[in-house]
């Protein structure tokens, strides 16, 4: 799992102890058709009085489909989060804390591992645009054979427009524009 780290020594230090990280990950998948690439940057770990409070700031490339013609986009993209992970269970003694706070926010597992991967996944997938496009003037796939346009005009287009309708049509928008 990347960008899982172990922290039971972190776990065991005073309040206020800081440990810093080095994040580097050459791909981290976020859902079925968005992935990041070379995943850049670092976190600070200060430990809490209930866990550890992150602090990541990363850069990546984001790659996903471009949303009308479904050619891959790479966007840079960059991450920033503070949030505190709360261990499930106590670091010296490996007991199982109960807490409503445990649920509604960051948990660090029963194996003392911190997943940073998780949570950089949750905050890479808000800062997606909507709608990414390959190019602004992206012309999309045909609806009805699925070429993609930005190759040029597929054979449908003309099969499916009579020709002098298709004149009639561009007179009448030229006595609108005028
Ligand atoms: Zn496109
Ligand atoms: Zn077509």
């Amino acid at each position: 799992m990347p960008m899982r780290f172990r922290v039971s020594q972190e776990l065991r230090q005073p309040v206020g102890t800081e440990f810093a990280l080095d994040l580097r990950e050459r791909s981290l998948l976020l859902d079925d058709d968005s992935a990041l690439s070379d995943v850049q940057g670092e976190a600070s770990l200060l430990r809490t009085d209930r866990g550890l409070l992150a602090t990541l700031r990363a850069k990546a490339r984001l790659e996903r489909a471009c949303s009308r013609c479904l050619a891959p986009v790479e966007l840079p993209i960059e991450i920033d989060f503070q949030e505190e992970f709360i261990p499930v269970v106590d670091p010296v003694s490996g007991t199982h804390i109960a807490g409503d706070e445990a649920e509604e926010s960051y948990v660090i597992d029963a194996d003392l591992m911190l997943d940073l991967g998780e949570a950089l996944r949750q905050y890479a997938l808000m800062s997606i645009p909507g709608k990414p496009l390959c190019r602004p003037d992206c012309a999309g796939l045909c609806p009805t054979c699925g070429a993609n346009l930005n190759d040029g005009p597929c054979a449908c287009q003309y099969e499916d427009e009579d020709p002098w309708q298709a004149l009639a049509a561009l007179k009448t928008n030229d006595k609108e524009g005028s």
